[in-house]
């Protein structure tokens, strides 16, 4: 069951918790106290019957420090992947000993950008997660930083926590942050309002969204969070930021009721969903008008003679985002054929294609099977 306001945040099932690095980590030493009173919360929570995941990161500003790098070190992808080698065990350290001490068990699980766009990866990532909440394990999860390579990271665990949430069959995503939540402008603007709901993301909702994080530890910041608060809502969770700056953070929040909910708004069978949440494409696919026009209302598949221009170089199989005339993008989908056989029937009709390919066309260059609207 989802939930409608920050005072009802108990009536999820299972949550998925969030926490950034600028909560956890305090002048390069773990913020132990405050922590200790987040598991605490976390504790209570599970007393309630709600199962907890864990998406914390921290392991680069720990690491850091550790080693003595500038900037946090976030300076370089080569500082980012060995700070994080050290503070991840710090980390994981630290989480093990304060769940424990509420009886919990923790579950490290390093996950890559890959290991979730991947669909048999995902299904693995799946099947542990449900298998360490069935036997009563608090997974803590975080992105792999050390072997992640700048193309293929999230980089961000805003992002990581709403795929993980996905993976996990959450119904709700909490993201702890260091403001209350989305603002409809800069919040240390005189006058600025917190939003308390936010019922679908549109380009408004977007620009709201100041750039960078105001820590500069993390790298999240709100455009982050909305864009993690896109992949739940299509996915059907429910996604909510709290401040978490206080002690006992969600205790605090459910009590003044202070947040952002993001009410989910539509529920894709989970293939579609995983695929909704893809956030790596690799090729373009332009459509005319009418075809824009048949996917909008009819659902319809994408057939060649829609398509106007083909961008990248991707195989069969591989996502690609479909756009409207006007270069918005209308879809995500896997293509039936690889760029260069697209390119060549572009704009062809069924029996025209075939004479190019030298076979019988399939039945359409994304099939609506294997598409998202977005
Ligand atoms: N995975 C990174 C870490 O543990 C944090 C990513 C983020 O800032 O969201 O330090």
């Amino acid at each position: 069951m989802s939930f409608t306001s920050i005072s009802e945040l108990a009536s999820c099932r299972r949550l998925v918790v969030k926490i950034g690095s600028a909560l956890l980590v305090k002048n390069g030493e773990a913020n132990t106290h405050w922590l200790e009173t987040l598991a605490q919360d976390l504790a209570k929570l599970r007393e309630q019957g709600i199962e907890i995941i864990v998406v914390s990161s921290g392991a680069i500003a720990l690491g850091a420090a550790r080693l003595g790098l500038a900037g946090g070190g976030r300076k370089s992808l080569a500082d980012a992947q060995a700070a994080a080698s050290v503070g991840q065990i710090a980390l994981a350290g630290l989480w093990a000993e304060k769940l424990a001490a509420h009886g919990m068990t923790a579950a490290q699980m390093l996950l890559s950008l890959s290991d979730l766009e991947d669909r048999r990866r995902y299904l693995n990532a799946s099947a542990t997660l449900a298998r360490l909440l069935e036997a009563g394990a608090v997974p803590v999860i975080n992105e792999n930083d050390s072997v992640a390579t700048e193309e293929i990271r999230f980089g961000d665990n805003d992002r990581l926590a709403a795929r993980a949430a996905q993976a996990a069959g959450a119904d709700a995503v909490l993201l702890l942050s260091d403001v209350d939540g989305l603002y409809d402008r800069d919040p240390a603007e005189r006058g600025a309002s917190l939003i308390e709901r936010v019922e679908g993301i549109t380009p408004e909702i977007l620009a709201m969204a100041g750039e960078g994080s105001s820590s500069g530890m993390g790298s999240g910041g709100m455009t982050s969070k909305l864009q993690a608060a896109q992949i739940a809502e299509r996915a059907g969770i429910t996604l909510a930021i709290i401040n978490g700056k206080q002690e006992s953070p969600i205790t605090h929040a459910v009590a003044s009721n202070r947040g952002t909910i993001f009410s989910p708004q539509r529920s894709d069978g989970a293939r579609k969903a995983w695929l909704g949440g893809r956030i790596v494409s690799s090729g373009r696919l332009t459509v005319d008008e009418g075809c824009a026009k048949a996917m909008i209302e009819g659902g319809a598949s994408v057939l060649a003679v829609g398509v106007t221009a083909v961008d990248g170089n991707f195989q069969r199989g591989d996502l690609v985002e479909i756009c409207g005339p006007d270069g918005a993008p209308l879809a995500k989908g896997l293509s039936e054929y690889d760029a260069v056989s697209c390119r060549r029937i572009a704009g062809l009709r069924e029996d025209h294609q075939a004479k190019i390919l030298g076979y019988a066309p399939r039945a359409a260059v994304v099939h609506r099977d294997h598409m998202v609207m977005l």
